[in-house]
C-alpha cells in the first residue's frame, strides 16, 4: 500500500513571489526571535543563524496529538518506575553492556553509586516521547472485514496549480495537478513510539515560539483564520518549571543550577532560552554552564556530599551534554560523570534514568509481561501498549535468532538500532540486513534491537535552511512529533508528573533520519486537523 498524505493547512503550490517573499519575512522573524543555531562550517560565538525550520505548519490529525499529550504523565511515570527497578534494568541491560562499552560504563557508575548508597533519592526527569503517525493498516484484507472500504481513499483538495509531484499515492493520475489525499481508515496514521528521550532532550525551547511565527507567516498569506488550529506550546516554561521546582526541593538558598554543557554548543539558543527563562522568573537562581571537564577541574564534593562550584553549592544539574561517547573523551569526563552522581545536587537526568532511556529498554518494554510490571491491568496499559511497535531482541536465544532472520529476510520493513542518543547511529534498508549477516554470530549484535520502520504519511511543504536558494522547492515531507514531559520524584513517592508541551520536527520524507541538530531535520510546529 502506498503511503497516504495528509493535506496540507493551505493550498499548495504557492506563487513563486509570494513564496519568496514570505520566505525572507519568515527567516527574519526567525533570526530576530532565536529560531536559531551556531553555524557549524563557520562557528563564531557571535553570530547565529536560522535552524531549519518549515514555512507552514504541518497538519497533524487532532485526536492523535490529544492521544498523545494525555498519554505523556503515564509514559513519566512508567520511566520513572522502570529508572527505579534495578532488577528489571540489570536483567535487560545484561548483554547490551558486555558488548558496548559506553553503556557499560555509565552502568558501572550506576551500581558504585548504589554501592556506596545514593545520596540524593530524587530525580528530576524532563522527558521526551517522540511519535510518528503510522500510515499503513495494521491488518491484511484476510484479518479485517473492514479492510476495503476503510482502506479506500479519500480525495480531500485538489490543487489547480502545477506542481511537482509524479508520484500521487493511490492509483490515480491527474496529469499535471496534485492531489492530496487523506486516509479514511480509521486504523491508520495511528501515533506509534519512535524512542523515549530522558538525557538531554532538546528544541522545547525553541519551538515554544514557533506557533507565534507560523501565525505570522500565516497571516502574511492571507490565512490568518487558521491560526485556531495551531495549539500553544509551552513547553520552554513548562521544563523550566521542572529545573525551579527541583531547585527548591534542594532548599538551599545560595545553591546554583547546573548546566552541563558541550565543548561547543550548536545549539545555543534552545539552551539560553531556559536560563533566560528560568531568570526571569526566578532572578535568585544563578546558572552555571560548565563541561564535564571544566566540572572535573572545578566541583568539588564537600563533607555533606554537596557539589561544589566556585565556593556554591549545586542544586540542580541538567545535562545537556553527556549523552554520547565523543562528550567523553578521556576519563576525566567519567570522573567528572561520577563525582555529580555521588553528589546531593539533583540531577536531570540521573544515571538510572539515563539507562532507562536506552534503546534496549524500549525493546524490553515491549516484550510480552514486561509492561504488566510497571502499569496496573486496564485501559492506561492498553493505551500504552497500542502506541508500541515491533520492536526485538537481538540476543543469542530463539527469539533472537528469529528477529536475524526475519529482518535478513525483509530488510527495508526494520531500523536497527544501537544503544546511542544524539541521532545518525541507526541502520536502515540494506544496511541492515548486511549489518546483521556480519554479527549473525558475533556477540555484538547484543548491542543493537531491531525494531519495525514506521511509515508516516506524507506531507507537502516548503524547508527554510540557512544559506540555501529561495525560493526552496515543494517537498514531500514526514514529520514527528515529541511531547515533553517532568515528573520529579524518588523511588518511594512521584512530586510532580505533568505533560508541560510539545514538538515537530519535519523531514524529507526518503531521508532516514531527522535530527535538526544533526542538520537533517527542520523545526515545525503540528497544524490540527
Ligand atoms: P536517537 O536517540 O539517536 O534520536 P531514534 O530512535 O530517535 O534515535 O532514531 C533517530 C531517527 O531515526 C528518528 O528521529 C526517526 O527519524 C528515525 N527512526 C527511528 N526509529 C524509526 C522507526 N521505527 N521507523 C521510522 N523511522 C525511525
Ligand atoms: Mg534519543
Ligand atoms: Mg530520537
Amino acid at each position: 500500500m502506498s503511503q497516504s498524505r495528509l493535506a496540507s493547512c493551505i493550498p499548495l503550490p504557492l506563487d513563486n513571489k509570494v513564496l519568496s517573499n514570505v520566505v525572507e519575512k519568515a527567516k527574519d522573524w526567525a533570526l530576530m526571535h532565536g529560531v536559531g543555531m551556531r553555524d557549524k562550517a563557520h562557528f563564531s560565538k557571535d553570530t547565529i543563524q536560522i535552524a531549519p525550520f518549515v514555512l507552514l505548519p504541518s497538519p497533524f490529525p487532532r485526536t492523535e496529538f490529544t492521544k498523545a499529550v494525555d498519554l505523556q504523565p503515564v509514559l513519566n511515570e512508567l520511566m520513572h518506575k522502570v529508572s527505579h527497578d534495578d532488577e528489571f534494568l540489570e536483567k535487560t541491560l545484561q548483554n547490551a553492556l558486555e558488548v558496548d562499552d559506553f553503556t557499560a560504563k555509565l552502568y558501572n557508575i550506576w551500581i558504585k553509586v548504589r554501592e556506596e548508597g545514593i545520596t540524593q533519592p530524587i530525580s528530576l526527569g524532563m522527558l521526551r516521547s517522540d511519535i510518528m503517525l503510522e500510515s499503513r493498516c495494521p491488518h491484511t484484507e484476510n484479518q479485517c472485514a473492514k479492510h476495503t472500504p476503510y482502506c479506500s481513499w479519500k480525495q480531500v483538495e485538489i490543487n489547480s496549480i502545477a506542481s511537482g509531484f509524479g508520484h500521487l499515492g493511490p492509483s490515480l493520475s491527474l496529469g499535471l495537478f496534485r492531489s492530496d489525499y487523506l486516509m479514511q481508515q480509521p486504523d491508520s496514521n495511528r501515533i506509534k513510539q519512535v524512542e523515549f528521550n530522558t538525557v538531554a532532550a532538546s528544541f522545547g525551547a525553541i519551538t515554544s515560539y514557533l506557533p507565534t511565527m507560523f501565525r505570522y507567516i500565516l497571516r502574511q498569506l492571507g490565512h490568518g483564520e487558521l491560526i485556531k488550529n495551531m495549539p500553544e506550546n509551552r513547553a520552554l516554561s513548562g521544563l523550566c518549571s521542572g529545573i525551579i521546582e527541583a531547585y527548591d526541593m534542594f532548599g538551599v538558598p545560595s545553591a546554583v543550577v547546573l548546566f552541563v554543557v558541550e565543548e561547543v554548543s550548536y545549539n545555543i539558543c534552545d539552551q539560553r532560552f531556559h536560563e533566560f527563562e528560568i531568570s526571569e522568573k526566578r532572578p535568585d537562581i544563578m546558572i552555571y554552564r560548565k563541561t564535564l571537564n571544566e566540572i572535573y577541574e572545578e566541583a568539588e564534593l564537600n563533607d555533606k556530599k554537596q557539589l561544589v562550584i566556585e565556593g556554591r553549592p549545586v542544586a540542580v544539574v541538567y545535562y545537556r551534554s553527556g549523552y554520547e561517547p565523543a562528550q567523553y573523551p578521556s576519563q576525566k569526563e567519567w570522573d567528572a560523570r561520577l563525582r555529580v552522581e555521588r553528589s546531593s545536587a539533583i540531577k536531570c537526568p540521573s544515571i538510572h534514568y539515563q539507562l532507562a532511556g536506552t534503546k534496549k529498554v524500549q525493546q524490553a518494554l515491549a516484550a510480552p509481561g514486561a509492561l504488566e510490571r510497571f502499569v496496573a491491568e486496564g485501559e492506561l496499559r492498553s493505551r500504552v501498549r497500542d502506541i508500541f511497535t515491533g520492536l526485538y531482541s537481538l540476543d543469542f536465544d530463539d527469539s533472537g535468532e528469529r528477529a536475524v532472520e526475519m529482518a535478513i529476510a525483509d530488510a527495508e520493513r526494520f531500523v536497527l538500532k544501537p544503544q546511542r542518543e544524539g541521532g545518525g547511529n541507526n541502520l536502515y534498508g540494506a544496511d541492515v540486513k548486511e549489518a546483521l549477516l556480519r554479527m549473525r554470530h558475533s556477540r555484538e549484535r547484543a548491542a543493537y534491537i531491531l525494531m519495525e520502520r514506521i511509515l508516516p504519511p506524507l506531507i507537502s511543504g516548503y524547508v527554510v535552511r540557512p544559506n540555501a536558494a529561495v525560493p526552496p522547492s515543494l517537498c514531500d515531507l514526514v514529520s514527528e512529533l515529541g511531547i515533553f514531559g517532568v515528573i520529579i520524584g524518588s523511588k518511594e513517592k512521584i512530586y510532580s508528573n505533568r505533560q508541560v508541551g510539545h514538538m515537530l520536527r519535519t523531514k524529507l520524507a526518503d531521508a532516514n533520519e531527522g535530527g535538526v541538530a544533526a542538520g537533517l531535520g527542520a523545526l515545525d510546529s503540528p497544524y490540527l486537523l
